[in-house]
């Protein structure tokens, strides 16, 4: 089966895990604070927390901008379910602004209609949840526009996005948002196992992150309420969890980053081949954007809704391991029974019935590509 994403792991990689199993620390060592300040300087932030997952970053995010209960939170329904519970974990309540339908991120125009009316309602959301699906940033500067003129907090999710460019910058030096999130999960650009990374130029905001991310534990004194006892004395100054990224996984990490603008090339040239591969077919291909670069974490195609079954299985039937990113959140069932439904937002929905992400990682051989888009044209041409 070639799959649609897969991790690249190479003898450094394992070499720098092995050192770290034989060192003095296995978490709370150095090569956490090493993978976060190797990941700031890349990216071009003040402040990066590295954690067990996107998801956590996503909550930690959530909770350092003080969304709560009553407050809500806003996102695309075109991602994992994640973007969307992080702020049900903080008892926010959910909602979401329809996709754009060319580059399938959130769309800024539904965005300013959306804020409008809920301005008129007074039920502004306090935070908006941005994905930047595939890996190519969506319109930052119209969003950041309305977030300025509407007060709201922005949350970049680039759990897509590590090795991204959007406006001249890296996605992740939070140019215009107060918080981006990154993800390490094995499919995703680099990987530490299961990982995630918030990052922030707000030193106020990152600081809380930290303390979420570790008990609402402190030993700086300067969060502190009492006096310290002594030498030994921390205090628990908010309910925290523990978020804790290992140093086993933090060398990962390091190790990954270091290659991470050879996997994005590859990524990048592979996208470029399917593209002119795919050129004379009836699917659709990504449209580029032009203040963005992708990572290219998924390529998706578009077919016809009557297509896009049968073409799937025609791809699964000959090991190719196609999927669909995403199922619209507001028709999971959990979100349904939060009163969501079917029809709710159409340009997501459009875009659930043609998508197929087609295999894309590092390590797919011309010869592999060559192959899937063979079957994909056996099956227009049968
Ligand atoms: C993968 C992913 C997440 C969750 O990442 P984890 O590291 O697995 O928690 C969140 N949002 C998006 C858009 C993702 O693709």
């Amino acid at each position: 089966m070639i799959p649609y994403g897969r991790q690249d792991i190479r003898p450094a990689d394992i070499d720098a895990v092995v050192e770290v199993l034989n060192s003095d620390y296995l978490t709370q060592g150095p090569a956490v604070p090493r993978f976060e300040q190797a990941m700031a300087e890349r990216v071009g932030v003040s402040h990066a927390v590295a954690v067990n997952s996107a998801t956590s970053a996503l909550h930690i995010a959530c909770l350092a901008l003080g969304l709560g209960n009553g407050d809500l939170m806003w996102t695309s329904p075109i991602t994992f379910v994640a973007s969307a519970n992080c702020g049900l974990y903080c008892g926010a309540e959910i909602d979401f602004v329809d996709i754009d339908p060319v580059s399938y991120n959130l769309d800024p125009v539904a965005l300013e209609e959306k804020l409008r009316a809920a301005k008129v309602a007074g039920r502004l959301p306090k935070v908006v949840v941005v994905v930047h699906l595939c890996g190519q940033s969506a319109d930052m500067k119209s969003i950041k526009a309305l977030s300025d003129a509407y007060g709201f907090h922005l949350i970049e999710d680039a759990s897509h996005a590590v090795g991204g460019k959007y406006d001249g910058g890296y996605v992740g030096n939070c140019r215009y948002s107060d918080v981006t999130v990154f993800s390490f999960h094995p499919v995703k650009i680099i990987t530490t196992g299961e990982g995630g990374m918030a990052l922030s130029n707000d030193n106020a905001v990152a600081e809380r992150m930290r303390l979420f991310a570790s008990h609402g534990v402190t030993r700086n004194t300067e969060q502190m309420t009492k006096e310290p006892d002594g030498p030994w004395y921390y205090q628990q100054v908010a309910l925290g969890f523990n978020y804790r990224m290992t140093d086993l996984q933090a060398a990962l990490g390091c190790s990954q980053l270091s290659r991470l603008d050879e996997y994005i090339v590859r990524r990048q040239y592979l996208a470029d081949r399917y593209d002119h591969l795919l050129g004379d077919t009836p699917v659709v291909t990504p449209v580029r954007s032009v203040d963005a670069s992708s990572s290219f974490h998924l390529y998706v195609i578009r077919v016809a809704p009557s297509h896009r079954q049968a073409l799937f299985e025609h791809l699964r039937g000959k090991d190719i391991g196609v999927n669909v990113h995403y199922i619209p959140v507001h028709t999971q069932p959990y979100y349904e029974a939060l009163g969501f439904k079917s029809g709710d937002f159409p340009e997501a929905e459009r875009y659930y019935q043609e998508a197929i992400s087609l295999p894309l990682y590092p390590g797919l051989s011309e010869s592999d590509q060559d192959y899937v888009v063979a079957t994909l044209k056996e099956f227009f041409s049968s």
